[in-house]
C-alpha cells in the first residue's frame, strides 16, 4: 500500500464581526487543508495549525518524501518528515506542516482499517467528554463588560459546565471582567482565564492575586512561553493552576517546559506539536511528570475531531473508581470552516461530546464546501523522492 497524493488548500472566510485577543484582531479564517489519498482510492484529512500559506509551503516541501511511503507506518513516514526538517526547523511552523500531514496519515489508516482513530491510539477509555466553551473574547462593543457576562451566561443556558474567557486587556479591566462573568454565571460553573502571554511576571502576579477568590481553575498563558523559570515561580506564589504549551512543539519543547515545573495542566495543540503520533509521546511524558494533559483546539470540525480521539484515549493517572471529567476545548467565537466544512457524529449536547466510533477521525469532509471556501490549490503529483 503506498501514499499515492498529497494535496493542500487554502480555505478561508471573513467574519461578521472582528474580535481581538491580547495579541491581535481576527476579522477572518483562514487555515490549510490537506488531502491524503493512497493508491487504493481511500481518503484521509486534516488541518494544519497557523498561518495557512506557510503551513502549505511546510506541506508542499514534504511532500515528496511522503509520497510512495505506506500510511499504515505514521512513525515511519513520522521519522522521515522529522529527519528532513530537523536542520532548520526544530520548533515552529514546519511542526504544523509535519502535524497536518501525520493527523490526515491517521485518519486514512483508520478508514483502511474501519476502526476509529481512538481505537489505534490503544482504546477508548471515555464514552463522553466534557466540552469547555471558549469565547469572551474581547469586541469594540460600548460595554465590553455587560457583553462578556451575557455571552457566559449564553454558554450556561446551552449547558456548558465549563468555560474560558480572555483576559490580557489590562489588569484591572481584567478583573472587572472576570468579576462580572464569575457573578453571571454563578459559583458552580468552571471557569478559565487566558491571557495569551500578554503580562510579565508582576502583571501575571497581580492579576492572579487578585483573582484567587473567583475560583478559577485555571489561569492560562500567564507569561511569555519563553520564560520557564517564571512560569514555575508563579506556579509557586498563586493557588490559581497554570496551564500552557499551545506554543510548544513536539516532545522536546514539552520537556523543557515540564521539567521546569512550569505548568500544572500542559495543553499541546494536536495540529501544532508534532501530530498525533508526537501528541501521544507528549502524553506519556506528561504523565512521568504527574502533569495534566488538556488540548489546546482552534480550527475547523476537524481538529475537534481529533481532539475527541486523542483525549478519549488519555490516560489519567491516578486511577480511581470515580475518574474525574475530560476536557476539550470547544471554540465558541463565529467561525463557518468549524460549523459547515464537516459533517460529525461529535456534536455537544448540554456541554458533553459522545465519542464516535466511526472509522478514522469519524468525519466527512463535505468537498462542496471546501470548494466554496477554497482560495488556493496546488495539488503535487510528483513522486520522485528527492
Ligand atoms: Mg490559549
Amino acid at each position: 500500500m503506498k501514499i499515492k497524493s498529497i494535496q493542500s488548500f487554502i480555505i478561508s472566510d471573513t467574519m461578521e464581526e472582528t474580535f481581538y485577543f491580547s495579541q491581535w484582531e481576527y476579522s477572518k479564517r483562514e487555515i490549510c487543508i490537506v488531502k491524503i489519498t493512497s493508491d487504493t482510492g481511500q481518503v484521509g484529512w486534516r488541518e494544519g495549525y497557523g498561518p495557512a500559506a506557510i503551513v502549505k509551503a511546510g506541506i508542499d516541501f514534504l511532500t515528496p518524501f511522503v509520497l510512495d511511503q505506506n500510511p499504515m507506518e505514521t512513525e515511519t513516514v513520522w521519522s522521515i518528515m522529522y529527519r528532513r526538517t530537523a536542520d532548520f526547523a526544530r520548533r515552529g511552523i514546519l511542526v504544523s506542516s509535519i502535524s497536518a500531514i501525520d493527523v490526515a496519515l491517521w485518519d486514512l489508516k483508520g478508514k483502511i482499517l474501519d476502526a476509529p482513530v481512538h481505537q489505534l491510539l490503544g482504546g477508548k477509555k471515555r464514552d463522553f467528554i466534557t466540552a469547555y466553551a471558549t469565547g469572551m473574547y474581547f469586541t469594540d462593543s460600548e460595554d465590553l463588560t455587560m457583553k462578556m457576562s451575557k455571552e457566559a451566561e449564553q454558554y450556561v443556558e446551552w449547558g456548558y459546565q465549563a468555560m474560558k474567557m480572555k483576559v490580557g486587556l489590562g489588569v484591572r479591566q481584567d478583573i472587572e471582567h472576570v468579576r462580572a462573568v464569575r457573578n453571571a454565571i454563578g459559583p458552580n460553573i468552571k471557569l478559565m482565564i487566558d491571557a495569551n502571554h500578554a503580562y510579565n511576571f508582576r502583571e501575571a502576579f497581580e492579576l492572579a492575586r487578585a483573582l484567587e477568590p473567583y475560583s478559577i481553575s485555571w489561569f492560562e498563558e500567564p507569561l511569555s512561553p519563553e520564560y520557564y523559570a517564571q512560569s514555575a515561580e508563579l506556579r509557586q506564589r498563586t493557588s490559581i493552576p497554570i496551564a500552557s504549551g499551545e506554543c510548544e512543539d513536539l516532545r522536546f519543547g514539552f520537556h523543557t517546559l515540564l521539567s521546569s515545573k512550569a505548568v500544572d495542566i500542559a495543553q499541546p495543540d494536536i495540529c501544532g506539536c508534532g501530530g498525533l503520533t508526537e501528541a501521544k509521546r507528549i502524553a506519556v511524558l506528561a504523565s512521568v511528570h504527574g502533569v495534566e494533559v488538556i488540548p489546546h483546539t482552534w480550527g475547523s470540525g476537524i481538529a475537534i475531531a481529533v481532539a475527541c480521539h486523542f483525549v478519549a484515549n488519555l490516560d489519567i493517572l491516578p486511577g480511581r473508581l470515580n475518574t474525574p471529567d475530560c476536557y476539550l476545548e470547544h471554540d465558541r467565537t463565529e467561525n463557518s470552516l468549524r460549523e459547515e466544512l464537516v459533517c460529525t457524529e461529535m456534536v455537544v449536547k448540554n456541554g458533553r461530546i459522545e465519542v464516535s466510533d466511526a472509522p478514522g477521525l469519524g468525519f466527512e469532509m463535505k468537498e462542496d464546501m471546501l470548494e466554496k471556501f477554497k482560495i488556493d490549490s496546488q495539488p503535487i503529483s510528483h513522486s520522485v523522492v528527492q
